[in-house]
């Protein structure tokens, strides 16, 4: 494990620890939801586990879902509160090249509103569909690794 990644460099292991401040939403034995520090609309919240995960690979199956499950929560709570929210996005970067930055798997859930200034950004290729053939031979090489 390299030193980013560890737990003693972990900023939400420090939040879970109660060293660094967060605006919590909701907290349970085995997550707990906060506010992003930097939020891309306000009311963008943060579900982590518990457990120091750095990737997904790492964390425990039931307590994946546990977040998806506490997202769902959160969301609900976020479009019932008088917070701007036509929509949401849920976002997890696993990896750098996916936009991870802190090495503690961690939910995104965003609320989202047109003209929020908010997008994804694709590529010319993406334009480009792929054919059934293609579609086929790449389900194949994930499936049988399942
Ligand atoms: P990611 O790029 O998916 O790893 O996202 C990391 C997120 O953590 C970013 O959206 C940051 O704004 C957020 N963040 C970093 N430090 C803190 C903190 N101390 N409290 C709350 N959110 C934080
Ligand atoms: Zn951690």
């Amino acid at each position: 494990m390299s030193n980013k990644e560890s737990k003693e460099n972990c900023i939400f292991c420090k939040i879970l620890s109660g060293e660094f401040e967060c605006s919590e939403i909701y907290s349970d034995d085995t997550v707990i939801a906060f506010l992003d520090i930097q939020p891309v609309n306000p009311g963008h919240v943060l579900v982590i586990p518990r457990e120091h995960a750095c990737y997904l690979k790492d964390l425990d199956k039931d307590v994946g879902g546990k977040l998806f499950q506490v997202g769902q929560k959160v969301a609900e709570a976020i479009r019932n509160s008088d917070l701007k929210c036509e929509g949401v996005n849920f976002l997890l970067a696993d990896g750098e090249a996916a936009g991870q930055e802190v090495w503690h798997t961690h939910l995104h859930v965003v609320p989202r509103f047109e003209n929020d200034g908010f997008g994804f950004k694709f590529s010319e290729k993406y334009f480009e569909k792929p054919s059934r053939e293609e579609l086929n031979q790449v389900a194949e090489k994930i499936s049988k690794k399942i």
